[in-house]
């Protein structure tokens, strides 16, 4: 009933696994979401970082980590995920401000002049069977004795300890792309958060590789399987109260064949209003 995905990212995975239903309208009909304020927050500072980790590393200041966030912020000013926000110019000084304290907090957690980067934003991608997995990494980096770290920076909250390991099983993927292609699993996942500038690490080994691989086949035969019946459950959670899809799920007495159909001219419409 649904074409069933050749490739799949880490986060997609995972979001099949959250409520497949979601799953469905965003990666299965690939209905595009209204810009969100703390997704395009997210992508900015990515953005300052990336730019901060382009200069030689005794040139990685402070001083220069502000301008490398001016630099990223000119670049979104003219960025859909910027524009179709529609934010006044007090809304859109408040983004920049949230946006400086997460570099300022950045610059607490470490010093950028004494990191040993070897790639940034490196796009990665494997087979795993009949699919593709693709993964975006932050950071690589180079340790003090020639081991690999996947460095990857959140703008979130930090895990509360019950949901921690299941963030730490989608950091995994990093270790099995990393092993995939460069034949060496990180010795460390460093997942850096910015916000409360918590890092919590996870050491890779070659079992948690092997879990990656066998659970990524089990989600792909469960995707191919929902595809071929066009079954995708919902599964309500707390987060069904920010999602975009809610009109249209069946759990809140929606059509979701409509979604389709009218989803693109309503998230247009709320656009426009906003
Ligand atoms: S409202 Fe909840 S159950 Fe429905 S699609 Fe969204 S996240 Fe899933």
């Amino acid at each position: 009933m649904f074409p069933v995905p050749t490739s799949l990212s880490p986060s997609r995975v995972e979001s099949f696994l959250s409520c497949p239903m979601q799953f469905r309208f965003a990666s299965i009909e690939k209905i595009a979401e209204p810009p969100a304020i703390h997704m395009t927050r997210g992508s900015l500072v990515h953005r300052a970082l990336e730019l901060l980790f382009t200069r030689p590393a005794a040139e990685r200041t402070p001083a220069e980590a502000i301008v490398a966030l001016d630099e990223a912020i000119a670049e979104y000013r003219t960025d859909p995920d910027f524009t179709e926000l529609h934010l006044s110019a007090a809304q859109a000084d408040v983004l920049f401000a949230d946006s400086l304290e997460l570099m300022h907090k950045y610059l607490q957690m470490e010093d950028p002049t004494a990191v040993h980067d070897i790639g940034l934003e490196l796009r990665l991608e494997a087979a795993v069977g009949d699919l593709t997995l693709r993964g975006i990494i932050d950071r690589l980096d180079l340790g003090a004795n020639g081991e690999l770290i996947v460095v990857d920076y959140k703008t979130g909250r930090a895990p509360s300890a019950n949901f921690e390991q299941a963030k730490l099983t989608g950091v995994h993927f990093y270790s099995f792309l990393c092993n995939s292609l460069f034949g060496r699993i990180p010795a460390k996942i460093r997942l850096m958060y910015l916000k409360t500038g918590e890092v919590i690490e996870a050491t890779p080994s070659a079992q948690s590789v092997r879990f990656v691989t066998t659970r990524t086949t089990a989600v792909l035969k469960a995707v191919e399987r929902a595809c071929t019946t066009g079954t995708f459950q919902p599964r309500v959670t707390t987060l069904c109260g920010s999602c975009s899809f809610k009109p249209w799920c069946p759990a809140f007495g929606g059509n979701p064949d409509r979604a389709a159909v009218e989803a693109p001219a309503v998230f247009g419409a709320m656009a426009a209003a906003a």
